[in-house]
């Protein structure tokens, strides 16, 4: 029986780890194989560089920090596995934690299974993502590529509010791309957006295609209610429509909210179960960033550490 498992392998799970093994527990982290369709590393895999994570002046790449980030885990003697965690029970201590090919127990548990952003996947995606589309305006947003240029956000709730805000700052117009001719936002967010002069919202109009040569030049857009297609030049689209925590192994034992991320107890990462927490983006539907899932993987094992030396098996 290991003291801690933690399921998960972005910055979350990897800062938990650290702190968990330093502070002396048996640690063993499942990393994940391709679960919620990202590589084990997390989010940060998926992208290039990294310019918001404190402690990199020039910026750092995303497989680089993970990669990283393992290693000092590794240094401070966590055990890995590259599996995916298909079940738990939950249902008494030592929780147990299964794969395919194994089952492993242990005083107390840590989800950090992280979060996949909804896509569309039209036609020509894959070949300009990254490449002008992101997922993530807040990361991505400040980049040369975007500055001074006409930007596009698909999505019409606070995030898409959010990103069209901050796009702002750079782009020399943000067109915001909603289905309907609602927001789904809240009214203070509408408010700021529709008083800003450098954002237009296109109403009832959804996403068809992606186009561009070496980047991405433009989107192809319809209009809902004419059926009219047209092109909207776009040097960069981010996609504002939902995320979809990673939380399906978990069956219906730990409490999420209606949009399936796992409730935490304010101020905590205490679930509803005694000794199982919860960090980073599986339980935060707000900021989802890097910094924010390390600070909560680090309270994460501090939690679980006090929890274990207060309820020893
Ligand atoms: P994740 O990074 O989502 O990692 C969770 C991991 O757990 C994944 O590897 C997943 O496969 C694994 N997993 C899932 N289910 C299971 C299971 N059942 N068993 C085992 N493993 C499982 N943030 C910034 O601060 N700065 C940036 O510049 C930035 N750029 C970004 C660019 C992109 C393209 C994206 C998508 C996100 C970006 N973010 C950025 C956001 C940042 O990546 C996330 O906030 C952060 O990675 C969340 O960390 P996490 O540890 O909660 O989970
Ligand atoms: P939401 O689910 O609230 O909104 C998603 C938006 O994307 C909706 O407008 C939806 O359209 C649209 N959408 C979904 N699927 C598609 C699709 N396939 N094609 C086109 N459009 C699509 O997600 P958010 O990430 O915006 O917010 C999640 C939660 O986090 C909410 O509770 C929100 O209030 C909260 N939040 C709060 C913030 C804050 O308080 N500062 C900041 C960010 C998020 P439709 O409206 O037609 O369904």
């Amino acid at each position: 029986m290991k003291d801690i498992i933690i399921v998960g392998s972005g910055p979350a799970g990897h800062t938990a780890s650290i702190y968990s093994a330093r502070a002396d527990l048996s640690t063993l982290l499942f990393e994940g194989w391709m679960a919620g369709g990202v590589a084990p590393g997390g989010q940060l895999t998926t992208t290039t560089e990294i310019e918001n994570f404190p402690g990199f002046p020039d910026g750092i790449s995303g497989p680089k920090l993970m990669s990283d980030m393992k290693k000092h885990a590794a240094n401070q003697g966590v055990e890995f596995l590259m599996e995916t965690v298909e079940s738990v029970d939950l249902s008494r201590r030592p929780f147990k934690v299964k794969t395919s090919s194994r089952e492993e127990e242990a005083q107390a548990i840590i989800i950090a299974t992280g979060a996949t952003a909804k896509r569309m996947h039209v036609a020509h995606e894959e070949e300009f993502w990254q490449k002008g589309i992101s997922a993530c305006a807040v990361c991505d947003g400040a980049l040369p590529l975007f500055r001074g240029q006409p930007l596009v956000v698909i999505g019409g709730g606070d995030t898409a509010m959010e990103e069209a805000m901050h796009l702002s700052k750079f782009g020399s117009k943000v067109y915001i791309v909603h289905r309907r001719d609602e927001l789904r936002a809240s009214k203070a967010m509408q408010e700021r957006v529709l008083a800003n002069e450098k954002i237009e919202v296109l109403w009832s109009t959804v996403l068809v295609d992606v186009g561009g040569s070496n980047a991405l030049e433009y989107v192809l857009l319809k209009d809902v209610k004419t059926g009219k297609e047209f092109k909207q030049e776009a040097k960069g689209m981010f996609y504002a429509i939902g995320h979809t925590p990673n939380t399906d192994f978990l069956g219906s034992q730990i409490t999420t909210d209606d949009m399936g991320y796992i409730v935490t107890e304010k101020g905590t990462t205490n679930t509803n179960i005694p000794g199982v927490f919860a960090a980073g983006d599986v339980q935060d539907k707000i900021y989802r960033q890097a910094i924010t899932s390390a600070g909560t993987g680090c309270m994460a094992a501090l939690d679980a550490e006090k929890y274990i030396v207060e309820n020893p098996l």
